[in-house]
């Protein structure tokens, strides 16, 4: 049987095995074509008169950046993607962009128009001021301050504190930091206390030798607050001793207001509600804002 079997059938060369082979041989010309083309553009990059590579050399990175991006614009069609400039990679320390210029410190003393105003929380830190049960002076000062602020912002003043949080700040210090605000005002915010549990109102001390001005200025505050909360008008106190009012240390127009009396126990009720406290935050600032619109 074996003898019989018919050889098995040898590949023929047909037109179509040319037509692969002549297609290899096309594929081979293009491949040996693109990769001589791509030895002459990397010798070109790498190579310089130095002997070193120029993509390690200064500015190297950037120089191959620069050939990419001119390839690229030569392509017909380039993608979006590839449209965008690649980010430059500084290789060696260059010297450096002048330092952009820093935001102003929003506390920072700035000469930018506004009329500025100081709002001086009193008492902080260790000197909680007038305490009753677990109510501090100090902190009712300070979230009061904060309110005033708002409102005196809201009228297009430039509003520093002579503290934001529950620290200790010296009288001197307060004063310091008034002058170097170059304030237009200073209005030192406290609550009061008394040996009975009765007296009340609202009353503003300034120094009357210290400033021409401080009289006006505390008369608008204090008209304001009493107009605001309807609380008793203690009226106006005159004050040569209190150091934060002293003419050596303050040369603005300046007062220091007691808004209610912690002491009083129908007062302190109302001092500790928080829609009081934005009366009396209203007040202050309208006083604020009539003495300097005048
Ligand atoms: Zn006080």
């Amino acid at each position: 049987m074996a003898s019989h079997e018919t050889p098995p059938p040898r590949v023929r060369r047909t037109g179509r095995g040319k037509y692969i082979r002549h297609k290899r041989r096309q594929w081979h010309r293009v491949f040996f074509a693109a990769t001589f083309v791509i030895c002459v553009l990397l010798a070109s990059l790498f190579s310089t008169p130095h002997g070193q590579p120029a993509a390690f050399q200064d500015g190297g990175l950037e120089l191959l950046s620069a050939t990419i991006l001119s390839y690229r614009s030569d392509q017909q069609s380039p993608t979006p993607a590839l449209a965008e400039p690649l980010p430059v990679v500084h290789a060696t320390a260059e010297p450096s962009a002048p330092p952009a210029q820093e935001e102003p410190q929003p506390d920072e003393p700035q000469d930018d128009g506004r009329t500025r105003v100081v709002l001086d929380p009193g008492h902080g830190g260790v000197d909680p001021g007038a305490v009753r049960g677990s109510i501090h002076e100090a902190k009712l000062n300070l979230s009061l301050a904060f309110r005033v602020k708002e409102y005196l912002e809201d009228l297009g003043y430039h509003v520093l504190l002579t503290r934001e949080d529950d620290s200790t700040v010296s009288r001197p210090d307060r004063a310091v930091f008034a002058q170097e605000a170059k304030a237009h005002a200073f209005v030192s915010i406290h609550h009061n206390a008394f040996g009975d549990s009765v007296t009340n109102g609202i009353e503003t001390w300034y120094n009357d030798r210290m400033n021409a001005q401080n009289r006006s200025l505390s008369r608008d505050v204090q008209n304001e607050l009493v107009a605001a909360t309807k609380a008793r008008n203690r009226g106006l106190r005159v004050t040569r001793d209190l150091m934060l009012l002293r003419q050596d240390t303050l040369d603005m127009p300046a007062c220091l207001v007691e808004v209610g009396f912690l002491s009083s126990d129908r007062e302190r009720a109302l001092l500790i509600r928080p829609d009081y406290q934005d009366k009396l935050a209203v007040g202050i600032a309208a006083g604020i804002d009539k003495f300097l619109t005048r």
